[in-house]
């Protein structure tokens, strides 16, 4: 049986190896102690999804790929009563109804990661910092550590780790050279007591912040009162090297201006920075196989930054030259 090394746990990387698992003998090296990538949770004494907020479905390979976990109650719908701001005025309003589900991981984000992870072999805390050629198989290197011998690799990275990970021989490589991914700032907030804003999400325009969710009004979630914000790409790529506190500060007194409301009783404050948060809709194909050399490259950014675009780049990786549906 072939192996195969899949470097990166997120949900691209986790699908692959479940749609390959038949086929060769699979591998998965990750360097978190645990899987899902940017599909995450924090608990801090309160609970946070810090990275993907919801998902939507638009394909039927992956509301057939969901329906099970749907059934068992690991994937639930948000019925969020939703708002978008222009600056600090409500411009529309809706409820996310059964008609359009938005569908969040049960009791967090991180547990859709932590179920597709099970029965898969993962190396975690394994960051992998060197593919080397031996012949027709590829060795890879942790930190000068053999993490053995490979016939292919697929890697399922954000696309500038890919890029810096990837053997120059990769007939691609330019192409994920090319891709630029935008980084995002992630507020935290816990509240002994309720805020009582009049949403569970909003989408925020003209502003450095794009988005806040009450947290806790997520399906499953314990009940201590938690908002998370996020802070545009462009902001976040503009101040990269500002200070933990200034970035807090600043994506605080935003909040303050759209709310209307005075955050100083927050209880407990954290921040998170993405480097590579987000892109935007690609047109290229949704992976990158280069059959001569045994190497894949697979990941949201060849789509766009959504959670189901993850999926789908990962689900429609194919080693097998048979099922090829020609040069990419
Ligand atoms: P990742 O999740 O990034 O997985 C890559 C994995 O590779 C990670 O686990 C990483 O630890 C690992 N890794 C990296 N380098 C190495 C190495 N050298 N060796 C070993 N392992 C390595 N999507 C939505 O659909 N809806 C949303 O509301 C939404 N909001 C978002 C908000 C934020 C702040 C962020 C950051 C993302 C959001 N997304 C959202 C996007 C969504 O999270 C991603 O599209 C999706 O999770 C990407 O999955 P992936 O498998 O392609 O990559």
């Amino acid at each position: 049986m072939k192996k195969i090394a899949i470097i990166g746990a997120g949900i691209a990387g986790l699908t692959a190896a479940q749609r390959l698992e038949r086929q060769a003998e699979i591998q998965i090296f990750e360097k978190s102690w645990r899987a899902g990538g940017r599909m995450t949770s924090r608990n801090k004494n309160y609970n946070f999804d810090h990275g993907a907020q919801y998902f939507c479905v638009k394909t039927e390979a992956f509301r057939q790929f969901l329906a099970p976990f749907v059934e068992q109650g690991l994937i639930r719908r948000w019925d969020a009563r939703f708002v978008e701001f222009d600056r600090d005025r409500i411009v529309a309003r809706r409820q996310w109804h059964a008609g359009f589900p938005h569908y969040v991981a049960v009791p967090g984000m991180t547990d859709f990661g932590r179920v597709l992870a099970q029965n898969l072999n993962i190396n975690y805390q394994t960051r992998v910092t060197r593919i080397v050629r031996h012949g027709d198989r590829w060795e890879l290197i942790a930190n000068g550590t053999s993490l053995g011998n490979f016939d292919w690799v697929i890697l399922a990275l954000p696309a500038p780790q890919a890029a810096a990970l990837m053997p120059d021989c990769f007939t691609q490589l330019q192409h994920i050279r090319n891709k630029t991914m935008q980084a995002c700032f992630s507020l935290m907030l816990g509240f002994q007591k309720p805020l009582q804003l009049e949403f569970d999400a909003a989408l925020i325009g003209n502003m450095d912040i794009s988005w806040l969710s009450v947290n806790s009004s997520k399906p499953g979630r314990p009940r201590e009162y938690t908002l998370v914000v996020h802070s545009t790409n462009r902001w976040a790529d503009d101040n990269l090297d500002l200070s933990g506190e200034a970035i807090t500060q600043h994506l605080i007194a935003e909040l303050e201006r759209v709310t209307h409301r005075d955050l100083s009783s927050a209880d407990h404050v954290d921040m998170h920075r993405w480097l590579y948060a987000n892109i935007e809709r690609q047109k290229s194909p949704h992976k990158l196989v280069d059959y001569q050399h045994q190497l894949a490259a697979i990941g949201d950014w060849c789509i766009s930054g959504r959670v189901e675009s993850a999926f789908t780049s990962g689900f429609e990786l194919s080693i097998n030259p048979a099922h090829a549906s020609g040069p990419d």
